[in-house]
């Protein structure tokens, strides 16, 4: 059976993990950190981009819209949260109006259905929060907002129900040729052989091509940087809304998130250090204030975190897809935005793409469909009932911010690929999101996880080795 191995656990390698296994192949995917989606995947805005942005004719343009169509039938078939709430760009100067109409232009030309542009008065009608400086705005009706690691997540637990086998905490240093074959070699000393390698490394992809390819490849980090609102502000915004876009991206956006919070960002400024997560005082300064441009009345009373998440920008400027140089080598360089969006038809793509070249057949036994973790906080009284009754965790509520329960948190560590520290939990559960940032709940997250895993609390940590919440025990 022909082996596989994808190097990376963000959306793009997680998706793709879980379109090959639709395939007769063994498939192995390699992350470095303890957990999926802990890249870029976990830090972005959450857009479900319409598809108006991207320049006609490229790689970004066309898996943009093709992926945007297919997350209607995707989120029921994998239980994540995805909302179409549709965007405007507003238009702040009667000289802009130029930009307004290259958007809905190239919109048009990539497909994207319903674009049209609207006055002021018809944004603050659905939008009665935006600036009166507003004078009108590119309506996209087909424009969402998903979780972006609860997606990747639900991707790579189908995927290993499906058989796909991830390996975590293991870092590739370098590829390299091995006859018909290549080796990955690891950081540990470990060489591991495939018939194909899936580079989705995100920040790294670059460093892994380069390692084995002629034609290199440089990824700068274009850093962002949000603001994070508690969800009373939840009114402010329903749909997504943009600024018209710079020569670095899609400006500062207010929008809000599938779980009624309001994200304000990102910045974007380009650095070095792919590891930086900091947030910085002039970034969110920044942030700040260009979002206070379309929401006047935004207070940072109700900010209750920041974070930062770092675009993986390639100086080839549109998506790398494909085999490198003729080896079996699959790229995915430079998946920056529109590259959430993208991620459902890139996998399908890549995934033919690399079933053609090894000649693979479909497996009749793929299961698409995967059931996410009941949600306490959204059920109907009934529906508490019910479940209290079948598991009484169910009736403990250990978050009470984001009313998450007992139940929640242990069905989160027990299921495939289940969470390991406080960060997998909250991400699974959403124990933690809330007004206090978890300063309640994580004592009890942990005593749940040092039970669940049978591990000593003082090996219990906030996302992976070195992260030790506790030093040791007061005797
Ligand atoms: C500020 C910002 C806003 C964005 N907003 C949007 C948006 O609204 N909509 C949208 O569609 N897109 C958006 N994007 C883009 C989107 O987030 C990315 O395109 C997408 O997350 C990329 O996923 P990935 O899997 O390629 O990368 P990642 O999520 O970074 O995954 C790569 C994985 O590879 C692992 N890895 C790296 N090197 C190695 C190694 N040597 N060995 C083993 N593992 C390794 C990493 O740990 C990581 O988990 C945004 C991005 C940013 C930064």
């Amino acid at each position: 059976m022909s082996e596989i191995i994808i190097i990376g656990a963000g959306v793009i390698g997680c998706s793709i993990a879980r379109e090959l296994s639709r395939y007769d192949a063994k498939v192995t995917v390699i992350e470095k950190a303890d957990d999926v989606a802990c890249g870029t995947t976990k830090a972005n805005s959450g857009v479900v981009h319409g598809g108006f942005d991207a320049k006609p004719g490229t790689l970004k343009a066309k898996f943009n819209v093709a992926g945007n169509a297919m997350f209607d039938k995707l989120s029921k078939e994998l239980d994540f949260p995805f909302r179409r709430n549709g965007a405007f760009v507003l238009c702040f100067d009667d000289t802009k109006w130029d930009g307004l109409k290259r958007l809905y232009d190239q919109g048009v030309e990539n497909g994207v259905k319903g674009l049209k542009v609207v006055t002021g008065d018809e944004v603050r009608k659905k939008e009665p929060y935006v600036s009166q400086e507003v004078k009108g705005a590119l309506w996209c009706p087909s424009s969402g907002i998903v979780s972006p690691y609860e997606m990747t997540i639900a991707y790579a637990e189908n995927a290993a129900a499906n058989c796909v086998k991830f390996i975590f905490e293991k870092t590739v240093s370098s590829i390299r040729e091995d006859g018909e074959r290549l080796a990955v070699v690891c950081e540990d000393g470990d060489v591991l052989k495939a018939d194909v390698v899936v580079n989705c490394a995100g920040l790294h992809s670059d460093e892994l091509n380069n390692s084995l390819c002629e034609k290199k490849y440089k990824i700068v980090p274009r850093k962002g940087e949000y603001m994070l609102l508690d969800k009373t502000s939840g009114y402010l915004a329903s749909t997504t809304l943009f600024q018209l876009p710079t020569a670095m991206g899609k400006g500062i956006l207010v929008v809000p998130s599938v779980h009624g919070n309001i994200l304000l960002g990102p910045t974007a400024v380009d650095i070095e250090d792919k590891d930086c997560k900091d947030t910085t005082y002039d970034g969110l300064a920044e942030a700040f204030a260009k979002a206070s441009i379309t929401m006047p009345s935004l207070t940072k009373k109700t900010v209750i975190t920041q974070f930062t998440g770092l675009r993986a920008h390639a100086d080839a400027g549109d998506f790398v897809i494909g085999f490198a140089d003729g080896k079996p080598l699959y790229n995915l360089i430079g998946i920056e935005s529109p590259g959430l969006t993208a991620a459902p038809a890139i996998a399908v793509h890549a995934s033919k793409e690399i079933a053609a070249r090894l000649g693979l057949r479909e497996r009749a036994e793929f299961n698409p469909v995967r059931m996410g973790i009941p949600c306490f906080a959204t059920m109907t009284e009934r529906e508490r009932e019910e479940i209290i009754k079948k598991n009484p965790l169910y009736g403990r509520i250990v978050c009470r911010c984001e009313v998450v329960t007992e139940g929640e948190i242990v069905d989160s560590i027990n299921r495939p690929l289940g969470a390991k520290d406080l960060d997998g939990v909250k991400r699974r559960t959403r124990a933690g999101m809330g007004r206090c940032q978890s300063g309640f709940c994580s004592e009890r997250v942990m005593e749940i996880i040092a039970r669940e895993r049978g591990i000593d609390m003082t090996e219990v940590t906030k996302s992976g080795k070195g992260s030790e919440i506790l030093v040791g025990r007061v005797e």
